[in-house]
């Protein structure tokens, strides 16, 4: 599932491949924009706004994008790749690069202005200049007993943290993803926060995802490493169902370093 830093990195990607420059070439293959071309229009900027994409046109409207688990967005040089992919959704094309969109989970296009329509439900964004940390704190606080793993993956209450980020930051601050997030205190939700954001933050210029110093040959302390040994005390990494159906997700941990009481 990409995370906050991925799309980022993929709306950089993007935007400096596309903004500027016309489109040369729209190909959308999704049933609610099967008539619509965009050629001739220029791209003004590609943004991501948590795990969503805002490439923004000069005619006033915007094309959103969402990667959900398994899309992506890859540039090429022109003339691109001899033959797309099966999954393929969208093909932008510039002078000089092609931007294939494969197995997106969603494609719209909409007036610039009603952006906020799609991802106004958002909270505040990690790796936005204008994240006020002390309102996704204040939201936390806010959520009783609600495991503070499944807080931390709530993006209405802050967006950009995915099940990596959550992992892995949940673990290095030894915390219980299953304690109640309005339970804990105030320093140790500051220190979960801040260790996802600066993780988030540290990855956005990195090809890989990383967690762990470059002195550790594993990329993560536990995410990914189920029933393997925990890096720092031995016990094997346990991996347990988080949150409630349809938005349930599995959160890899380790039960002696963050006594964890999975529920
Ligand atoms: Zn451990």
């Amino acid at each position: 599932m990409p995370e906050g830093d991925t799309v980022w990195r993929t709306a950089r990607r993007l935007h400096l491949a596309l903004a500027g420059r016309e489109l040369t070439r729209s190909d959308l293959r999704w049933p609610s924009l099967a008539t619509v071309d965009l050629t001739g229009r220029t791209t003004l900027e590609v943004v991501a706004r948590g795990k969503h994409l805002l490439h923004r046109l000069d005619d006033g409207r915007t094309l959103h994008s969402h990667l959900r688990m398994e899309g992506s967005w890859r540039v090429h040089p022109v003339p691109g790749p001899a033959r797309l992919p099966g999954t393929t959704r969208a093909v932008l094309a510039s002078a000089e690069h092609v931007a294939v969109g494969a197995s997106l989970g969603m494609l719209d296009l909409v007036p610039t202005r009603e952006e906020h329509t799609l991802v106004g439900h958002l909270g505040p964004d990690l790796l936005g200049r204008e994240t006020e940390l002390e309102v996704v704190l204040d939201a936390y606080a806010a959520q009783g007993d609600r495991p503070v793993g499944e807080a931390l993956l709530d993006q209405r209450l802050a967006c950009g943290i995915g099940t990596l980020y959550a992992a892995e930051s949940l673990f290095l601050r030894r915390v219980d993803p299953w304690a109640g997030a309005g339970s804990l205190p105030r320093e140790t939700l500051t220190a979960v926060l801040t260790t996802a954001r600066s993780a988030l933050v540290a990855n956005c210029s990195r090809a890989v995802q990383r967690t762990t110093p470059p002195s550790l040959r594993e990329p993560t302390w536990v995410h990914g490493r189920a029933r393997r040994p925990c890096l720092r005390c031995g016990t094997p990494v346990r991996v347990d169902p988080l949150g409630t159906p349809p938005t349930d997700r599995v959160l890899f941990h380790c039960p002696t370093c963050q006594g964890s009481h999975p529920r």
